[in-house]
């Protein structure tokens, strides 16, 4: 069988690498260069043509970084990516890149933070409105698009929630009205969704999630279409200089490797763990796309080909102090922002709010998420098990 440029193996093992240009090493060398020489005004000159076909300065492109671009542009079948320092950057610099003052941003109710911030915080000093809105009901969302709406910003699923957007459906509405379309896709990965199948224009990923996949570096992608790219990348990429450095990219490279072994790992761990979770007294409703209870179940099977890591529960408890004690107890999970490292996390919802506001009529201060790793689901479920002892029934 001949290798092809989409096959995923194929992709992750051998595109972008040329052997024979690092001592036929298997693994590519960090080039910890800021700066690169040329022979000729000639050669100079040609380079400055097409700076992001060209090794010029680091700040722009660098070799050990290109071989990641290569490949993670192949994999969500987009023409072009950007790596960013983090996955916040690349928000903000494939946002920035699309909006002028007096324009309007639509974007999905609940993304990730640092992007509220961005919108609510850094946008509104320059001019630039935003709507949120739930995603869930396409034709709500859609009814909040104003004559100057120039983005629409999604994030199918989102963390905590896990709400997803019919993206098809979005991205087409948006096309016929010249709205460029963006999707924070970092639950999925593209090995298990990929948006610009479906019509979306930019498609951002935190790399620091299940790319690098061991707790131990930042990153972020956009792809999209060359032409995308290279407006974000002759603007936002080169004067705000939050491109990702070589060693971080070679982590994520290193991470690359293994992403498929990974993930198919967790997905099967994350299953049985769901299992355990649907048999607890104490567990009211689990939130997880896959499971028939989720409420956009059918969209969420028609355009993810698999849920898997992150997942959110309500437990019953009467009082603060039980959720507390369930979380305090935990022996293998580890408490703590992120995910999609090697290590299996929790965090409550209730951490994120002052103990005197906790309402436990109110479900969203009961809700927990958890993060499944790449441990024995056993080691996990004892934990989860013993944690549950240890509150009692109720
Ligand atoms: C973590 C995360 C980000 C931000 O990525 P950083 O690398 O931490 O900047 C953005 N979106 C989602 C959904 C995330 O989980």
């Amino acid at each position: 069988m001949k290798p092809n440029n989409e096959d995923l193996s194929y992709i992750i093992n051998h595109l972008g690498e040329d052997h024979s240009t690092y001592f036929n090493a298997i693994a590519p060398p960090i080039i910890q260069t800021s700066n690169f020489r040329f022979e000729t005004v000639e050669d100079m000159r040609n380079a400055f043509k097409d700076e992001m076909a060209s090794y010029i300065y680091s700040r722009g492109i660098n070799p050990t970084v290109d071989i990641l671009r290569k490949k993670l542009a192949a994999l969500d079948s987009a023409e072009d990516a950007l790596i960013f320092n983090s996955g916040s950057a690349a928000v903000f610099a494939g946002i920035f890149a699309n909006v002028k003052s007096g324009d309007h941003i639509l974007s999905v109710h609940h993304p990730y933070s640092w992007t509220i911030h961005t919108f609510d915080q850094i946008l509104s000093r320059f001019g630039v409105t935003v709507t949120y809105a739930d995603g869930t009901d396409t034709e709500k969302f859609l009814s909040h698009v104003q004559q100057n709406t120039t983005l629409i910003f999604l994030e199918s699923p989102n963390s905590w929630f896990l709400d997803i957007q019919d993206l098809t459906a979005i991205a087409s509405f948006a096309k016929q009205r010249g709205i460029i379309t963006m999707i924070d896709n970092t639950y999925c990965t593209p090995l298990y969704q990929r948006p610009i199948e479906h019509g979306i224009d930019i498609v951002m990923q935190t790399a620091t999630k299940y790319i690098g996949g061991h707790s131990d570096t930042l990153g972020g992608v956009l792809t999209g279409s060359h032409q995308m790219m290279q407006r974000i990348f002759k603007s936002e990429y080169l004067a705000v200089g939050s491109g990702i450095q070589p060693m971080n990219a070679w982590l994520l490279l290193r991470g690359l490797r293994t992403l498929p072994a990974r993930l198919d790992r967790i997905d099967h761990t994350t299953q049985k763990v769901l299992e355990f979770l649907k048999k607890q007294d104490r567990v009211e409703r689990i939130i997880f796309p896959h499971d028939p209870s989720f409420p956009q179940y059918d969209l969420a099977k028609k355009q993810m080909k698999k849920a898997f890591g992150l997942l959110s529960f309500y437990i019953k408890a009467q009082n603060v102090e039980e959720i507390e004690k369930f979380c305090n107890g935990m022996k293998c999970f580890r408490m703590a922002v992120s995910w999609g490292g090697h290590e299996s996390l929790i965090i409550p919802k209730c951490a994120g709010m002052a103990k005197a506001d906790f309402n436990p009529k109110d479900p969203v201060h009961r809700l927990i998420r958890l993060y499944i790793g790449l441990e024995e689901a056993d080691f996990l479920i004892n934990d989860l098990a013993e944690g549950f002892n240890g509150i009692g029934s109720l």
